[in-house]
C-alpha cells in the first residue's frame, strides 16, 4: 500500500469513528461542535464552520466555528444570496473551490470580521431528510489542495451530521414541555435520581427547589386563561435565567416549577430561591403582578441514604410551610 492509500484509509477510519460518535450523542450543542471538529480533522484543515439556517428568517448563522478568530464570526448572520455558503444553501449542492479569491460567489465580509484569510474551501449542504438545514464549510487545507475524495468524504459525513442533528432535536422535543421549553416532569424525576446518585458517589451536596405561583387561580379567573399561560411562560424565562450550566430547570406541574442544583450548598439553594422570589415579585407580567412560594431541600452527599422521593417530599413540605406562613416566601428543609 502506498502513502496516499494509507492516508485515505486513515481518513476512512476517522470517518467511521466520528460518525459513530456524533450519532450516539443526543445533546445538540455537543453534536454541532463535535461535527465541526471532526470534519476539519477529517480533511486536515485549518478552519471551518457549521452554519445553520434560521427557517423563520431564511438567514444563515454560525452555529459553530473553529480556527483563528472563530469567536468573531459567531454573531454574523447573512442572507442566502451571500457567499459560497449561501450558494450551497440555495442550490443544495456541494462545492470545492481551489482559490476563493477568483470565485465571484466569495463574500469577503466574513474574512473582514474574522481577520482570517480564506484560501480554499470545501462546502457541503447538511440535510434533514429532504430539507436543507445548514452548510458545513471546511477552509484552508493544511498542506496541498482539497480534492474530489475530500468532497465525497465530507458530504458522507455531513449526511450523518444531518441525522445526528435531527435525533438530538427529536430528543429535546421529547423531554421538554412545549409551552415553556423547560424539561417536563418525567425527565426531571429521572435526572434527579441520576444527580442524587452522583452526589452520593462523589460526596458532593445537592439542593432542590420547588416553586408554586401564589393564588394563580385568581389570575386565571380575573385575567383569563391565556393571560395566565403567558405569565407561566415568563416565569419559565426567569427560571432559565437563574440556572447555571449544570442545573436542571423543569415544569413540575401546571404552575409549579422545579430546579435541581447539583454541587449547591443549602445556603446557595436558599439564595437562588430568594432571588427567584424577589425577581418575580418585582416583575410586571403585562400588567399582572404575581408572587411565588418556594420550598428548598438539601442533601449534603454524605450522611444517610436519601432517595429522590425523599428530596422531593422535603421540598414539597418546605413549599407548604411557605404557603402556610403567608406565601411570597422561601422555606428550606435539610435532609
Ligand atoms: P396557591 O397559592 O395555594 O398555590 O393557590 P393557587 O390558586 O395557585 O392554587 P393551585 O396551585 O392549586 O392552582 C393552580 C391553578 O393553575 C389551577 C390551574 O387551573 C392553573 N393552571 C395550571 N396550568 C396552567 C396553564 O398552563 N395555564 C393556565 N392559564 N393556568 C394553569
Ligand atoms: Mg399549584
Ligand atoms: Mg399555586
Amino acid at each position: 500500500m502506498n502513502y496516499s492509500d494509507n492516508k485515505r484509509l486513515n481518513q476512512l477510519n476517522t470517518l467511521i469513528e466520528m460518525t459513530a460518535l456524533i450519532t450516539s450523542s443526543l445533546d445538540s450543542s455537543a453534536v454541532n461542535k463535535l461535527a465541526l471538529e471532526s470534519a476539519s480533522k477529517l480533511l486536515s484543515a485549518e478552519a471551518g464552520s457549521l452554519l445553520l439556517i434560521d427557517h423563520k428568517t431564511g438567514e444563515l448563522f454560525f452555529e459553530a466555528a473553529i480556527g483563528a478568530k472563530s469567536n468573531e464570526v459567531r454573531s454574523i448572520r447573512f442572507k442566502k444570496d451571500l457567499g459560497i455558503a449561501g450558494w450551497v444553501a440555495r442550490n443544495c449542492e456541494p462545492v470545492i473551490i481551489d482559490d476563493v479569491m477568483s470565485d465571484p460567489r466569495f463574500y469577503r465580509g466574513i474574512d473582514d470580521v474574522s481577520g482570517f484569510e480564506t484560501r480554499d474551501m470545501v462546502c457541503v449542504p447538511v440535510m434533514e431528510k429532504e430539507r436543507i438545514i445548514g452548510v458545513l464549510q471546511i477552509i484552508n487545507k493544511k498542506s496541498g489542495k482539497f480534492d474530489g475524495d475530500d468532497l465525497v468524504i465530507l458530504q458522507t459525513f455531513a449526511n450523518q451530521v444531518g441525522i445526528a442533528i435531527e435525533n438530538a432535536a427529536l430528543y429535546e422535543e421529547a423531554v421538554t414541555d412545549g409551552h415553556t421549553g423547560l424539561y417536563h416532569h418525567k425527565y426531571f424525576k429521572l435526572r434527579l435520581k441520576e444527580e442524587i446518585d452522583r452526589s452520593k458517589r462523589y460526596n458532593y451536596p445537592i439542593s432542590l427547589i420547588i416553586m408554586d405561583i401564589d393564588f394563580f387561580k385568581k389570575v386565571n379567573d380575573t385575567m383569563g386563561h391565556s393571560s395566565g399561560s403567558a405569565v407561566i411562560e415568563r416565569v419559565a424565562e426567569i427560571l432559565k435565567n437563574v440556572t447555571r450550566a449544570a442545573d436542571v430547570a423543569a415544569r413540575y406541574g401546571g404552575e409549579e416549577f422545579a430546579l435541581i442544583l447539583p454541587y449547591a450548598s443549602f445556603e446557595y439553594g436558599l439564595e437562588v430561591g430568594e432571588r427567584l422570589r424577589r425577581t418575580i415579585e418585582k416583575s410586571d407580567f403585562n400588567g399582572i403582578r404575581i408572587t411565588v412560594s418556594v420550598g428548598v431541600s438539601h442533601y449534603d452527599g454524605k450522611g444517610r441514604d436519601v432517595s429522590s422521593l425523599d428530596l422531593i417530599g422535603l421540598a414539597d413540605r418546605a413549599l407548604y410551610m411557605a404557603k402556610d406562613n403567608g406565601r411570597n416566601r422561601v422555606e428550606g428543609l435539610l435532609s
